[in-house]
């Protein structure tokens, strides 16, 4: 007679996966086997919402269909496709590591797990994502959705920073144990999907639950505390000017020395930017702002103020058309600004997304 924890274990995998089979969301990543594919969108899920991520796959894919194209591509051009998602680290190391099996390997992604870890770019979650959905390789992969629905089904405690080790080996342990191991991708799918779209982080929706009878807290469970956001100030300069009738915006690129977005290619910052939040509410007449938005990365939120500039360029800058700008490694900010001020298209995303009419 098999034991309470395996006959509940096994209780759970059935439930999860009838419920994922009626529920899961039709997304292009799950139409493929392709590991290159599924890569790609992993790497682009990472820290980003789906529906942000639906539009880059599909021209990213365009553009870079195969690991091939993507190791033989210039950087700026990589970066380009990648604009607007942010955190473009992660487009680095997709780069590279696909230059890596490239010029290392037969050109064919590493097949499993453990040899997917060792690339650059793809961590324990990334590489067991791949594994087991592309390869149908049994083992977890645990994301902060999966570890949160995790303490909520078993009603263990938030994340303690004293215990953290301890506690992301208890929660990877008992998402191991749960795994189910005759269809690991659609098993990690689902987890990932009860997290993304029931077991919420604010609000989780337990009615709609499949493991509402099972779980310890029902909801009744104290979210991971992430650090509060802060608010800075930037300011940037919108300078045009028209080249043989054609209008040109002066752009400048960061240095290769910065630890964010190296080499992207931004609107030139105005030094003096007011320090308190206040001050863009009171914009002295002569340097009013022509756009004001808010701009989020990581734990920061951005006010952002363009005021339109004059004066000579920089040493680091360029003239550059429409046409030209986007085929560039624009920040996501840059980008932004741009199309609120009509000066590219919406969803015009890198080199073959079409360009100011
Ligand atoms: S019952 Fe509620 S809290 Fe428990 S796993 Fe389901 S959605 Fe999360």
């Amino acid at each position: 007679m098999a034991k309470k924890s395996e006959t509940d274990e096994t209780a759970l995998q059935h439930l999860l996966l009838d419920w994922f089979t009626r529920q899961r969301r039709d997304l292009p990543w799950r139409r493929t086997q392709d590991p290159y594919a599924i890569w790609v969108s992993e790497i682009m899920l990472q820290q980003t919402r789906v529906a942000a991520v639906l539009e880059p796959y599909r021209t990213f894919l365009e553009r870079f269909p195969t690991v091939q194209a993507l190791a033989s591509a210039e950087e700026a051009a990589v970066l380009a496709a990648w604009s607007g998602l942010g955190y473009y680290r992660r487009a680095r190391m997709l780069h590279r590591a696909a230059q890596q099996i490239c010029s290392s390997g037969n050109g064919r992604i590493p097949l499993s797990h453990a040899a997917l870890l060792e690339l650059p770019g793809i961590g324990r979650y990334t590489a067991a994502a791949i594994a087991s959905i592309a390869y149908g390789e049994p083992v977890a992969a645990v994301d902060g959705n999966v570890e949160r629905v995790l303490l909520r089904l078993r009603g263990w405690g938030s994340e303690d920073p004293v215990l953290h080790a301890q506690h992301l080996r208890r929660v990877q342990q008992e998402a191991a144990r749960l795994l189910q191991p005759a269809s690991p991708g659609d098993w990690n799918q689902a987890m990932m999907e009860l997290g993304a779209t029931v077991c919420l982080p604010r609000a989780p929706r337990c009615e709609a639950c499949p493991w509402m009878a099972g779980c310890a807290t029902r909801g009744e469970h104290d979210a991971v505390r992430r650090p509060p956001m802060r608010t800075e100030i930037r300011n940037y300069r919108w300078q045009t000017r028209l080249s043989d009738g054609v209008e040109q915006l002066l752009l400048i690129q960061r240095s290769q020395a910065q630890t964010v977005m190296p080499g992207m290619w931004e609107l030139p910052p105005v030094p003096d930017t007011p320090g308190k939040p206040d001050e863009l509410d009171k914009p002295d007449e002569q340097n009013k702002p022509i756009l004001k938005l808010r701009h989020a990365i990581m734990q920061v939120n951005y006010r952002i103020a363009i005021l339109r500039g004059e004066g000579p360029a920089p040493a680091d800058g360029r003239w550059v058309t429409a046409e030209e700008a986007a085929t560039m490694a624009l920040t996501g900010l840059a980008r932004k600004v741009m199309r609120r001020l009509g000066w590219l298209p919406t969803g015009s995303r890198g080199p073959s997304s079409g360009n100011r009419p």
